[in-house]
């Protein structure tokens, strides 16, 4: 998700005053990879988004109202008979869900004119919300505005209406999901590598040639190149880590990657560090910025002036470029998986 908010990283840190969000588990996920799969029933054809997911304990369906598809999640070992066996026992649940989106449109969708085409919004009370935001789903492209508390609904619409040339240039930006299959094009720390799958080759993923090779079986293809990811990233932000704290005599307790879409990363008082996955798409000086960023707050739990030139003193690089960088090319990092 992308918020309406200045910098992306401002939002990780307005909650930990008072409180830190429940962590997940502290396991990297595997980036999710999501396909299309098509199965008939009756004349009638029903498409579901497939995904894998590390965190899936079984096979779930569910009809997504606002995009009216259906997503499947299974676990990353579920072999493929045993999922199709399953959507195909939900096909006529599904189809049905699908007829009763079609006829009665969600009452809490909104709908906002801007430049000569219509944006939808799912309106979206929150007990738990500070502040009205908007968010992009990159994945999906969908559209939710959390309104807080005591906020009438007249309010918030004018909050949406006056972001809409925002919405737009976020849904304009969506690109096309990449996932992790031979042939598919990613970048590591910005740049481009092409996915080759190895069937018959040993070992499981390395570099060769510019490109990243994966052995194995197909249906392990997804899962391996995102673990891997997950190590590159590792080993490439600790030194910086290490380095940076070093630098302003603190130490970290420890560091958690989470495939978050909301955060690039965050610093609990505890001196816990968390990162993004997605930052192993991104060049290495908008990654030294990010952990900069975090290394500063370990000093100040806050965004005051004394924060950002700390911030400025620790990023290698332009802090400046790496900020804009990733308010400009973050979204796009979402497709990756
Ligand atoms: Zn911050």
């Amino acid at each position: 998700m992308s918020s309406r908010r200045v910098d992306p990283l401002v939002q990780s840190h307005a909650d930990l005053f008072g409180h830190v969000p429940p962590q997940p588990a502290l396991v990297p996920a595997a980036p999710k990879a999501a396909r299309r799969l098509t199965f008939s029933e009756g004349g009638r054809q029903l498409d579901v988004v497939f995904e894998r997911s590390a965190r899936a304990r079984r096979i779930v369906i569910r009809v997504d109202p606002m995009a009216k598809t259906v997503v499947v999640v299974a676990p990353v070992l579920e072999p493929m008979a045993t999922i199709e066996r399953y959507v195909r026992s939900k096909i006529a649940w599904a189809l049905a869900a699908l007829d009763g989106l079609a006829t009665s449109r969600a009452e809490d969708a909104i709908d906002i004119e801007h430049a000569g085409e219509t944006l939808t919004i799912a309106y979206e009370p929150s007990a738990r919300a500070r502040r009205v935001a908007l968010r992009v789903d990159p994945r999906t492209g969908h559209v939710k505005l959390i309104v807080p508390p005591r906020m009438s609904k007249e309010q918030a619409l004018a909050f949406a209406r006056q972001n809409a040339a925002w919405i737009a240039v976020r849904l304009k930006r969506r690109q096309e999901p990449v996932p992790f299959s031979d042939g598919a094009m990613i970048p590591l720390f910005g740049v481009p590598h092409r996915i080759r799958h190895r069937p018959d080759a040993r070992g499981t993923v390395w570099i060769e040639g510019g490109e990243i090779h994966v052995a194995g079986g197909v249906e392990h293809v997804s899962r391996r190149v995102g673990d891997w990811l997950t190590k590159q990233l590792r080993d490439h932000l600790m030194p910086l880590v290490r380095e940076k704290a070093a630098r302003v005599d603190r130490s970290v307790a420890h560091v958690t990657l989470r495939d978050t879409a909301t955060q690039w990363g965050s610093c609990a008082k505890s001196g816990v560090l968390s990162f993004s996955l997605r930052l192993v798409f991104a060049p290495p000086e908008v990654v030294d910025y990010v952990v900069a960023h975090e290394i500063a707050h370990l000093v100040h739990h806050n965004h005051g002036a004394r924060f950002w030139a700390l911030a400025e003193k620790l990023t290698s690089g332009d802090m400046m470029a790496g900020k804009a960088w990733l308010r400009r090319h973050g979204p796009s990092l979402m497709r990756y998986g």
